[in-house]
């Protein structure tokens, strides 16, 4: 199962990918948390984010794309992941497209939470509260001023990716304001349609190969290669020549035969006078060699 989770910061991605996670065995891919711990290492993609992440901007792309590749790479990934918080733009969509196809890899569904905007607001701060009561660390972006700001980047940026994957078919919303439990039960519900859909999908494409397999052996079977019908075409005229030829020399044939054959005895000129004017009959018929010339093509086919 390939997904990508779409929903603006606070709707319930992380909790409900976690559930994916364990409902599918596959792995989240979270470019938040992958940008996170490269800060946190000091790593060189750590050092180009930390800025950017902490005021609320959008790490460049190629940064993100690069991160992203080289995860799906991962054995870990091979059963498949959810992408989390990427992609975030058009253009990130637009290149994770051309990744996946170049991996040869099928994204399976979209899921979209859809949220309103003062209920998120509400949960940060919620958030928030729970992390300091219990003296957890607080995320640098999880305050009112840069969450206003996230938002306002998924309403202009990432929101055009409702549209993006609707037009693909491969978006799939879910009332993300519901209770945790239900949007769960609404997720796999959903997705359990895909894959049904998936599997009549595959069962239907066997049989129609089976049936283009099929015609494709009766067609073999027909005259239809030019290659072959040309030469065969090319030897009709040649035996058509000969035909000609061997016309001649029955004619030829035909008189000392005809001769011969007045004499009642001679059987054997009787025969020859037969088998002389037959030939002569084949040769001016060219229909006859029309014929021949379909059974050298058929018999090249066949072979
Ligand atoms: P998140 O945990 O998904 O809210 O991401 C936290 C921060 O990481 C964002 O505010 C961005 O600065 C950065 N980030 C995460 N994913 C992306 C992405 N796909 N493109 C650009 N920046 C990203």
């Amino acid at each position: 199962m390939r997904l990508i989770l779409l929903g603006p910061p606070g709707a319930g991605k992380g909790t409900q990918a976690q559930r994916l996670v364990e409902r599918f065995g596959i792995v989240q891919l979270s470019t938040g948390d992958m940008l996170r711990a490269a800060v946190a290492a000091e790593t060189p993609v750590g050092l180009k984010a930390k800025d950017v992440m902490a005021s609320g901007g959008l790490v460049p792309d190629e940064v993100v794309i690069g991160i992203i590749s080289d995860r799906i790479d991962q054995p870990d990934a091979a059963n498949g992941f959810i992408l989390d918080g990427f992609p975030r733009t058009v253009p990130q969509a637009e290149a994770l497209d051309a990744l996946l196809k170049k991996k040869h890899i099928k994204l399976d569904a979209v899921v979209e939470l859809r949220v309103n905007e003062s209920a998120l607001l509400q949960r940060v701060e919620t958030r928030v509260a729970e992390m300091k009561a219990r003296g957890a660390e607080v995320r640098a972006d999880d305050n009112a001023e840069a969450l206003a700001k996230r938002l306002a980047a998924y309403r202009a940026q990432t929101e055009p990716l409702i549209n993006y994957y609707s037009e693909r078919r491969k978006l799939l919303t879910v009332d993300g304001m519901m209770s945790i439990e239900n949007v769960t039960k609404e997720i796999n519900r959903i997705l359990s349609a895909v894959t049904t859909a998936d599997a009549a999908k595959k069962a239907a494409g066997k049989t129609l190969a089976a049936k283009q397999a099929s015609s494709a052996v009766k067609g073999a079977k027909k005259p239809v290669a030019p290659k072959s019908a040309g030469k065969a075409a090319k030897k009709a005229a040649k035996s058509a020549v000969g035909a000609k030829k061997t016309a001649k020399s029955a004619r030829k044939a035909v008189k000392p035969a005809a001769k011969a054959a007045k004499k009642p005895s001679d059987k054997t000129a009787t025969r020859k006078v037969a088998k002389a004017a037959k030939v002569s009959k084949a040769a001016k018929r060219p229909g006859k060699v029309g014929k021949s010339a379909k059974k050298v093509t058929k018999k090249r086919a066949k072979a």
